[in-house]
């Protein structure tokens, strides 16, 4: 039971390009905030594919004596945290298999829908599962298909439901495929005498890259024989790019369908402050790090004072991996601490992305309060959440979601704001104007069949 919303993965490939794991490296190093659990490479030298992956940060699994052991210029990388599946090493990726038709390597982010009942299909086809991963699904389905790679790959898309960018390596190729939904983004760029493609595009402009195309909903990307080559393999596509992606897990220096992330977060900001006209307070706060694009917006559009109101200490472990409630709470005051001289006797407005069990942002007031803060009112750049997410992000039950069964004016209460104010779903889709977004967690309304995952909405 998490307080915060986890991004379950992020890929990043290198084509053609010399020493690919160097730059994969530092691919996933900079798509870090989309999972710290685990970490890996598959590089192919144009005749084997070498892995190395592990759990924890990618700093911490690629040393320098490692990553000199991944020779190759094609790669594929990946940085995990678990949601489908557990937290096995063997569901760390990327997934291999050697076979005698050749070795495959398969990283992914999302979450595929209709996984349990491919997974029992495949098994009673005779298929062996070493982990619990959808992402093992996926690469049984390919290597299952008859035809080319190209072939395979499209016909395993075409039987996969829900949140899936996902990349293929073999000996000589790499393919990039994005779900018909466009739920998760993808984006590819040329660099040097190659390509490189990348969960978001914050991992290219520490290249200097700074022109990208994304793919398109339904589309597969062959990087083979030096040529990139487009193949959409439905027509059924709807546009449904996660919304949490720009309120929280994108980096805001990302660009996501053509919008960047920070200018987003600027405008949800600004829209919350338009509905606060007359509110009196003092200074504007945000909470450290995905909010304070956000509390900009808030400021420049009130005309109230941006502050520095909170400090968030880096160098602390994630609050979820304490176990109890007694050392959550400490965990969260290590984490975040009030900038007491800043915020005392003060009326503060404490913007936040979102709020999922709301315990973290009853912690943050009373912080705030406890430093003498006169009043505390906390707007949030992002609707209610009312619905579990099966996309790809770990809210996979309505128990953990404090806006499935409270409105607005009890959640006020139980986390001692003195006031409280949400964006709605229509204000959210007013910024992002033509792209197409999906909200089902704010309006239970899902762009796929959830299949088993539809039990979870009846309980
Ligand atoms: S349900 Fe919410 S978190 Fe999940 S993909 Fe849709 S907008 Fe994103």
């Amino acid at each position: 039971m998490f307080d915060e919303l986890h991004e379950e993965c992020g890929v990043f490939g290198a084509y053609r390009i010399e020493n690919a794991s160097s730059i994969t490296y530092y691919g996933l190093h900079s798509l870090q905030h989309r999972g710290q659990e685990a970490s890996g490479m598959a590089v192919c030298d144009g005749k084997e594919i070498h892995v190395q992956k592990g759990k924890g940060l990618t700093v911490d699994v690629f040393r320098k004596d490692k990553l000199n052991q991944l020779e190759g210029d094609l790669a594929i990388g990946h940085v995990r945290y678990s949601t489908a599946g557990g937290q096995e090493n063997e569901n760390i990726q990327p997934i291999v298999s050697k076979g005698h038709l050749g070795s495959l390597a398969v990283a992914h982010n999302g979450q595929i829908v209709n996984e349990k009942e491919l997974r029992l299909e495949l098994e009673n086809q005779g298929a062996i599962f070493q982990g619990t991963s959808d992402s093992e699904v996926l690469l049984h389905l390919i290597q299952k298909e008859k035809g080319t790679l190209l072939e395979k790959v499209i016909k395993t898309a075409r039987r996969l439901e829900g949140a899936f960018s996902f990349l293929v390596l073999d000996e000589d190729s790499i393919y990039a495929v994005r779900d018909r939904h466009g739920l998760r983004p993808l984006s590819y760029a040329a660099f040097k005498d190659g390509y490189v493609i990348s969960s978001e595009t914050c991992a290219f402009e520490v290249m200097g890259i700074y022109d990208s195309t994304d793919l398109k909903p339904g589309e597969v990307v062959e990087f083979k024989k030096g040529l990139v080559k487009k193949y959409q393999y439905t027509q059924d596509i709807t546009h449904h790019m996660c919304a949490m992606e720009y309120i929280y897990f994108a980096r805001p220096d990302s660009v996501v369908e053509g919008i960047n992330v920070h200018a987003f977060r600027k405008k949800t900001g600004a829209v919350l402050a338009k509905k606060d006209v007359g509110l009196e307070a003092d200074i504007v706060i945000g909470v450290p790090d995905s909010s304070l694009s956000a509390a900009i917006g808030y400021a420049e559009a009130s005309g109230i004072p941006l502050e520095t109101g909170l400090y968030k200490n880096r160098y602390v472990g994630r609050t979820f991996i304490q176990p109890t409630q007694a050392m959550r709470d400490r965990g969260v005051r290590m984490k975040l601490s009030p900038v007491t001289s800043v915020v005392k006797g003060k009326s503060v407005v404490m913007i936040d992305d979102s709020i999922v069990r709301g315990t973290t942002s009853r912690r943050i007031v009373r912080l705030l309060k406890e430093a003498g803060a006169k009043a505390v009112h906390v707007r949030i750049a992002s609707p209610v959440i009312t619905h579990p997410c099966f996309y790809g992000v770990d809210t996979s039950t309505k128990e953990e979601l404090i806006g499935a069964h409270m409105n607005k004016d009890e959640i006020e209460k139980y986390i001692e704001a003195d006031s409280l104010q949400y964006m709605e779903v229509e204000e959210l889709k007013q910024v992002a104007k033509e792209i197409g977004l999906c909200v089902a967690c704010f309006n239970g309304d899902y762009c796929t069949p959830l299949y088993s995952y539809q039990k979870v909405l009846e309980k």
